[in-house]
């Protein structure tokens, strides 16, 4: 038998340079941000889940699990149960916000209240792994970033605002898995789920439309979640067609006469904060194009009458995790959650940055309307 060679110097430089992405990575794998400025006491999502985040579908046993780990490790973290499906799933909302005003978190006034809620359809599912991955960031960040939005914010993650359609979703895609992942042909079997679909809740109820009239338990659940909060941003998270780019606001015109001016105004301030995140990584997006603000019962539109800036936001979708576009790219779970979690991180660090006078808009703008209606 010959020698073992000595491995080369080129080849150990080779092994060592394919180490650094891997270290440059954040510890939840969606964002380019320092690996080593996290809190070692909370667990990663892959010490929990077994897998890195956008790897497959979370189930739903499995999302309540981290979220209950994450908490328990950080003093940053609170989560509530709000309710139960029709399923019997738990309706989470997670707060976090920094240590100090954490330990006294029903005193909390002052910071910008931002809502950020996930995958209301089922099967638009890259909405849940960025959440994950948002709630990790800002429970074990110890970058500066982290530290400005916990310092004036409270953000409030609703990690599946469908819980049992995301997890017929994942059921779906699971059982049509094979030992190669799964099949990214758009008509593979994986790609289709079972009929009649998991866009809708139990009952196939779209809950993005049941707002304002709450007849469905996640909503009615959601609802005092969120009036016990008033949220100053929210967020809703979804997916488009597999072709498509991503989409947030401002929406298309018309826009509903009872939006509050100030929104538009703040539509276009987080506008330009998503705009940059994605021309710094170079992805595209369009906006004031597609979706509309008229219908009072989507899960911005509501919140917009409350007050808020509610901004929707669409990912193209990765169908089962893996899905070949028109165009010949492969659209995947990883690369549709790492969009989502880029436009949540610039949304809610602008809001961070300007907390004062979003706080200051939105009481003006409540003052007015209250003073309208007396
Ligand atoms: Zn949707």
């Amino acid at each position: 038998m010959p020698p073992r060679p000595r491995p080369s110097a080129a080849r150990t430089l080779a092994a060592a340079t394919a180490l650094v992405p891997a270290l440059a990575a954040a510890q939840h794998g969606l964002s380019a941000a320092a690996a080593d400025a996290y809190d070692p006491a909370v667990p990663t999502p892959r010490a929990v889940l077994g897998y890195d985040l956008g790897d497959r579908f979370t189930p739903h046993h499995l999302l309540t699990r981290y979220v209950e780990r994450v908490a328990a490790a950080s003093p940053r973290v609170r989560v509530d149960t709000l309710g139960h499906t029709a399923e019997g799933r738990e309706v989470l909302l997670v707060a976090v916000t920094s240590e100090p005003r954490a330990a006294r978190l029903a005193e909390a006034r002052g910071p910008v209240f931002d809502r950020l809620g996930h995958s209301v359809h089922g099967n638009e599912a890259s909405g849940v792994e960025a959440g994950l991955a948002m709630l990790y960031q800002l429970a074990a960040g110890r970058d500066a970033e982290t530290r400005a939005i916990l310092d004036s914010a409270v953000v409030l993650l609703d990690p599946s605002q469908n819980p049992d359609g995301h997890e017929r979703h994942a059921q779906d895609v699971a059982r049509a898995r094979g030992a190669f992942g799964v099949p990214s042909a758009p008509a593979a079997l994986a790609q289709q789920g079972a009929w009649p679909g998991a866009r809708g809740s139990h009952y196939y109820f779209d809950l993005n439309r049941d707002w304002f009239i709450q007849s469905h338990p996640e909503t009615r659940a959601r609802v005092a979640g969120f009036l016990s909060w008033m949220p100053h941003v929210a967020v809703d998270v979804h997916e488009m067609g597999s072709n498509s780019s991503y989409f947030f606001a401002p929406p298309m015109e018309p826009v509903n006469r009872n939006v509050p001016a100030d929104v538009r105004k703040w539509w276009d301030v987080f506008a330009a904060a998503n705009a940059a995140a994605f021309d710094r990584a170079g992805w595209a997006y369009f906006r004031r194009e597609g979706y509309d603000e008229f219908y009072p019962g989507y899960g911005v539109s509501w919140p917009i009458l409350t007050g808020a800036t509610g901004m929707t936001f669409e990912q193209a979708s990765s169908g089962a995790g893996a899905i070949r576009r028109t165009d010949g790219a492969t659209m995947t779970l990883r690369e549709a959650a790492r969009h989502h979690y880029a436009a949540e991180w610039a949304t809610t660090l602008a809001a961070a940055r300007r907390a004062a006078v979003r706080v200051r808009d939105y009481a003006a703008a409540r003052a007015k309307s209250e003073a309208k209606r007396s």
